[in-house]
C-alpha cells in the first residue's frame, strides 16, 4: 500500500470511517475511539458482483460527503469476509457469498481520488476487536461468528492476532471429522461443513433433496419435526462447543464472544452452546473465562473497521504514512 497523505492537525476532532462488507449489504459509519460510533448506515447490495459492491461504496461515500467534512477523516478501515494475505493485502481463498471477491485488494472499493489511507482486515477479526473493546478487564478475547460460514478472531492485549501470513484463527476450517462432509474450502470434514448454515443445509439436502431450506430459521423449524435434522443441529452445537473449548485451552483466553446472524436468532440454542463450551474446558479455564453472546450486534463489524483504521494509522508512527 502506498500512502502519501500526511496527518495534519485538525481543528475539529479527527474522524475515521469504517466499512463492513457483507454478502447482502455494505454497512458503514464514522467516529473514533474517543467519540464512539457517531453514525451508522446500511446499503443493501443489489447483487453479489464486484460492480454491486462498488456501486454501494460510491453511494456510501456520496452520502458521507453530505454529512461530514472529509478533511477530518484520517483513515478508513474495511472489514471483509475471506482471508487477507498480510504481505500482499490480497484476498485469498473462496468467498461463497461474494464469488468475485478473491485475488483483489479490498481497498479497490475506495476511489483513489479521496486520497485517504485505507486498511483492511477479516470481518471476524474486526468483530472480535469491536467486542473486545467493549469489555473491561479481559485481555485475550476470542470472537466467533456463526452464520453462512464460521468466522473467528483473537484479540491479544488489544491487537488482532494474524499469525505469520494473515491466515490465523480459521477455526471453521479445522478438521472435526477426517474425510467427512465436503466444505466450501474444498477440504473434507471442516467444522464449517457441520456447524454453519450452509454446511447444515448441504447435509440436510443430501439426506432429503425435496426439502426447501433458505436459512437457519428453516433448519431450526425442521429440527422440531424431523429427528434426523434435530440430531444434526445438536451435533453442530457439540462440535462447536468442543472446538471452541479447545481454542480456549490453547490460547488461555479470558473471554469468548459469540456473534453472527445465527446467534441472534431466539430459536437458536445459544445458551446450550455457552454451557457446552464452559463444561468442555478444564477447571482452571472455567473459572477464568467468560463465554457470552455478542453485545454490539450488527454494528460490531463497522465499529471494528473504524478501530482498525485508527489503530493502523497510529501504528505508522508520528502521524505520517509511508
Ligand atoms: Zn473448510
Amino acid at each position: 500500500m502506498k500512502i502519501k497523505r500526511k496527518h495534519t492537525q485538525y481543528e475539529a476532532p479527527a474522524l475515521y470511517l469504517g466499512f463492513d462488507i457483507g454478502g447482502s449489504a455494505l454497512k458503514f459509519g464514522w467516529g473514533s475511539s474517543q467519540l464512539g460510533l457517531q453514525s451508522y448506515h446500511r446499503i443493501n447490495l443489489k447483487g453479489n458482483r464486484i460492480t454491486h459492491l462498488k456501486t454501494a461504496a460510491n453511494e456510501a461515500i456520496r452520502f458521507i460527503k453530505t454529512q461530514i467534512d472529509l478533511s477530518r477523516v484520517v483513515s478508513i478501515g474495511i472489514g471483509t469476509p475471506g482471508t487477507i494475505n498480510r504481505t500482499t493485502h490480497i484476498l485469498e481463498g473462496i468467498n461463497p457469498n461474494l464469488p468475485e471477491w478473491t485475488n483483489l485488494d479490498p481497498v479497490c472499493l475506495i476511489p483513489p481520488a479521496l486520497d485517504i489511507p485505507a486498511f483492511t482486515d477479516n470481518d471476524a477479526n474486526l468483530m472480535a476487536l469491536a467486542e473486545a473493546s467493549a469489555l473491561s478487564g479481559k485481555t485475550h478475547v476470542i470472537g466467533i461468528t456463526i452464520g453462512s460460514g464460521i468466522g473467528c478472531g483473537f484479540i491479544s492485549e488489544g491487537r488482532i492476532f494474524h499469525g505469520a501470513h494473515g491466515y490465523a484463527m480459521e477455526l471453521g476450517h479445522t478438521t472435526v471429522k477426517k474425510g467427512g462432509a465436503l466444505c466450501n474450502c474444498g477440504r473434507k470434514g471442516c467444522l464449517e461443513a457441520y456447524a454453519s448454515v450452509n454446511g447444515l443445509r448441504n447435509i440436510i439436502l443430501t439426506y432429503n433433496t425435496a426439502l426447501v431450506i433458505e436459512n437457519m430459521v428453516d433448519i431450526l423449524a425442521l429440527s422440531k419435526i424431523d429427528k434426523y435434522v434435530k440430531f444434526l443441529v445438536n451435533r453442530s452445537i457439540d462440535l462447536l462447543s468442543s472446538t471452541i473449548a479447545n481454542l480456549v485451552i490453547v490460547l488461555d483466553a479470558d473471554a469468548v464472544i459469540l456473534g453472527g446472524g445465527v446467534i441472534e436468532l431466539s430459536e437458536y440454542p445459544g445458551d446450550r452452546l455457552i454451557t457446552g463450551i464452559e463444561s468442555a474446558v478444564p477447571q482452571q479455564n472455567r473459572k477464568n473465562v467468560w463465554v457470552r453472546k455478542a453485545a454490539l450486534g450488527n454494528k460490531a463489524g463497522t465499529w471494528g473497521a473504524l478501530l482498525l483504521a485508527e489503530q493502523s494509522f497510529s501504528a505508522l508512527g508520528n502521524g505520517t504514512c509511508i
